[in-house]
């Protein structure tokens, strides 16, 4: 139950992308509440990639962008993908996160194959499952902060009595309570991202997906993302892989750490847990 805008005025699952040329908006939203880890037994890993390739065509060019990935996630991990600028990261995020399809290989969510299904499926996937952040904030401009976060659910039908409460938990959830009736340009860029956030989890996904979060942000307004991405791992329960290049937050954010280096899985480390900050700090 997730709805995104990283540009224009689309919600990304209406979009079309070149990969779904029949790409469809949903017709409505299904009543299921999400669940997380519960759904989930627990031997079974939510996210599992075989083989994953994803290939893109440039004239007589082939470039491998990723290349025979195979990665299992668990529910309630904290997954960081680390690699250098053109290493496949956002390549390999959105092809988890049925932005993209890959050119070979499974990409199994919940027993289902992305790689299988067809768009109208997978953009229910991206409804219901799936919550994104990205670099840049991508709140509409026109709209108050309250209402960026009101729009997935507005765009999921979900009743009007019930979605005031959802946006206000929302921003409770993100420290941004007091500033529901702002525009995004009367916001900082810490703020900004925070209401991405909540906008991301008004929905309740399943996978929180974060395509270099802090990367247009300074580091105190970047440790702060971190820490509420570790905050709602906890409380809420939900599964989150990010994508960064910045390994000293990795380390000490994420649980795991998974480096691509030209397209290929180089390593995937799992973390102490004790050395992984938790709390949240006062935010600015
Ligand atoms: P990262 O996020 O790690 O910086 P990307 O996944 O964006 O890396 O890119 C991986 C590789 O695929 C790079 O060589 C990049 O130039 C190439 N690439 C990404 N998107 C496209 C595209 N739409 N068409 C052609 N090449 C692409
Ligand atoms: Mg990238």
């Amino acid at each position: 139950m997730f709805n995104e805008t990283p540009g224009g005025d689309q919600p990304y699952y209406y979009r079309s992308a070149h990969t779904m040329p029949n790409s469809q908006p949903p017709s409505r939203l299904s009543d299921q509440t999400m669940d997380h880890a519960q759904d989930q037994p627990p031997a079974e890993p939510l996210i599992q990639t075989k083989n994953v390739s994803r290939q893109y065509r440039l004239g007589e060019a082939v470039i491998s962008a990723v290349n025979d990935v195979s990665l299992e996630i668990r529910a309630g991990e904290f997954v960081a993908l680390l690699g250098s600028s053109g290493s496949g990261k956002s390549t390999f995020l959105n092809l988890l996160a049925g932005l993209d399809r890959p050119t070979s290989g499974a990409i199994h969510v919940r027993g289902r194959n992305l790689a299988a299904i067809d768009s109208v499926e997978l953009a229910r996937y991206r409804r219901d499952t799936v919550g994104m952040v990205f670099q840049s904030f991508n709140l509409l401009p026109r709209m108050t902060l309250e209402e960026n976060v009101e729009l997935p659910l507005r765009l999921a039908e979900v009743e009007r009595g019930e979605r005031a409460g959802r946006v206000a938990a929302a921003l409770e959830h993100v420290r941004l309570g007091a500033r529901r009736g702002h525009r995004p340009s009367e916001l900082s860029g810490g703020e900004q991202q925070r209401g991405a956030l909540a906008r991301a989890l008004v929905n309740r996904p399943a996978i929180l997906f974060a395509d270099e979060p802090t990367g247009n942000l300074d580091s105190v307004n970047g440790e702060q993302i971190l820490l509420l991405l570790r905050e709602i791992q906890s409380t809420l329960g939900m599964t989150i892989i990010m994508v960064t290049h910045e390994r000293p937050l990795a380390e000490r954010f994420a649980n795991r750490i998974a480096v691509l280096s030209d397209g290929r899985l180089v390593s995937d480390t799992a973390q102490n847990r004790d050395s992984v900050e938790t709390g949240l700090r006062g935010t600015a």
